[in-house]
């Protein structure tokens, strides 16, 4: 009986040591719910994301947690987000959503289909500026215009050509991306799908943007100190996402990057109770969204020398189900990448790594480029995948999979040494 007591409670305490899918769950539906809005920035939701996330990581008990502020200007669309395609009304996140840098719309317009199969630029100007076209949206293939950008991007600008705005079409799922919104151009710029726009003849839009200038954000940083304090392991998430397409539209942002954040408070509650070799940082960046803002801040103004990170985690969308985990390494944390594929072998996690070029993709970056040891994990091209960067990238198209073997890698790549 003794014996069968003793080892319930090690098999308790095991469990109590290890990952916690319940609070996973728990804390992806959170972050994803409609309270946060998208985790973006003109309804505030990315910001009462990070109030969550200190409430969460005070809780867990750690011994310190503080929000570095840091402010950017961010163009949002807040307000109405219409659009007809010869009276069709489109829908917003799934038909059409606007380039991050466009500024708001209203009116009706008549559509010019470039003809990219007898493309001349000086012909497709010339004929733009024929009073018959004057006003009229361009609407073209967007890898198409980005092949020839040194044409498209004069009809952004106001003064060099007199159409009203391009219309880009991408497959659907219709994407929305918030990287380069830091700045509005002249003229809109609005995405749409090729079935939602072909042969139509006459567009109406009604878009409202807000620019934000110096609008602040934070970094969650929580610290869990260790029995050395001469060097320390960093895991890190991005919590913010791209906010709201008009009144109506959030992006939940489930996968990218709740999935991820809701790692880190794990391991925060996890080091919280198991007093760890060294110091360990738990950062939950805001600003990637809107291009790695919140991570370039922290790499240059760290919190802790960068010198002293023995090795940093960032985990950006774990929440799909690829039997292989994708991962980048900078040249700092090559060294390591052996002892993560044999751990990865024998605690039998994934089918195996697959280890891309290193990219500035994700916030591991501003740390890679100042030679911090670090790895960046993420899930991609499982089921959750098609709906990266939608209005449907949701709790209900989020997978559960990867959180525990992504969670034992990390700790054993710490705790196995
Ligand atoms: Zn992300």
């Amino acid at each position: 009986m003794k014996k069968l007591l003793i080892i319930f409670i090690s098999l308790v305490a095991f469990q109590l040591n290890a990952q916690d899918l319940p609070y996973f769950k728990r804390a992806v539906k959170e972050l994803s719910s409609s309270r946060y809005q998208g985790r973006g920035y003109a309804r505030g939701g990315a910001n009462k994301a990070g109030k969550y996330l200190e409430r969460e990581f005070r809780k867990a008990g750690v011994d310190e947690v503080t929000l570095q502020p840091f402010s950017i200007d961010i163009n949002t669309f807040p307000g109405a987000m219409e659009m007809w395609a010869d009276r069709k009304k489109l829908r917003a996140g799934v038909d059409f959503s606007m380039r991050e840098y466009s500024p708001g719309v209203k009116g009706e317009f008549p559509v010019y289909h470039v003809d990219t199969l007898n493309f001349d630029g000086d012909k497709l100007l010339a004929d733009l500026a024929k009073a018959e076209n004057a006003g009229c949206l361009v609407c073209c293939d967007f890898w198409f215009t980005y092949k020839h950008r040194k044409v498209f991007s004069k009809l952004q600008k106001a003064g060099e050509c007199p159409n009203a705005g391009l219309l880009l079409t991408w497959e659907a799922p219709i994407k929305f991306f918030k990287a380069y919104g830091e700045k509005v151009v002249d003229k809109p710029i609005d995405w749409v799908t090729p079935e939602a726009i072909e042969n139509v003849k006459r567009v109406k839009l009604n878009v409202e943007n807000e620019f934000l200038n110096d609008y602040e954000l934070f970094n969650v940083v929580a610290k869990v100190e260790g029995e050395r304090h001469d060097s320390c392991y960093v895991f890190t998430a991005h919590y913010d996402h791209l906010g709201n397409l008009g009144r109506k539209v959030y992006y939940p942002g489930a996968n990218d990057n709740a999935s991820g954040t809701a790692t880190v408070l794990t391991l925060a509650r996890h080091y919280a109770t198991h007093r760890p070799a060294f110091d360990m940082y738990f950062v939950a960046f805001s600003g990637e969204d809107a291009n790695l803002r919140g991570s370039t801040y922290f790499a240059e103004h760290p919190l802790v020398p960068l010198s002293q990170i023995r090795y940093l985690f960032n985990i950006d969308m774990i929440g799909d189900d690829n039997p292989v985990l994708y991962c980048e390494l900078s040249d700092a944390g090559m060294g390591e990448y052996p002892r993560f594929e044999k751990l990865n072998q024998e605690l039998h996690l994934f089918e195996a790594l697959n280890r891309g070029a290193l990219a500035a993709n994700s916030d591991h970056y501003p740390f890679a480029v100042r030679g911090v040891p670090c790895i960046f994990l993420e899930n991609k091209e499982g089921h959750a995948f098609p709906h990266y960067h939608t209005p449907s990238d949701n709790r209900k198209t989020v997978c559960w999979d990867s959180y525990e073997p992504v969670f034992k890698l990390v700790t054993a790549f710490i705790d196995h040494r």
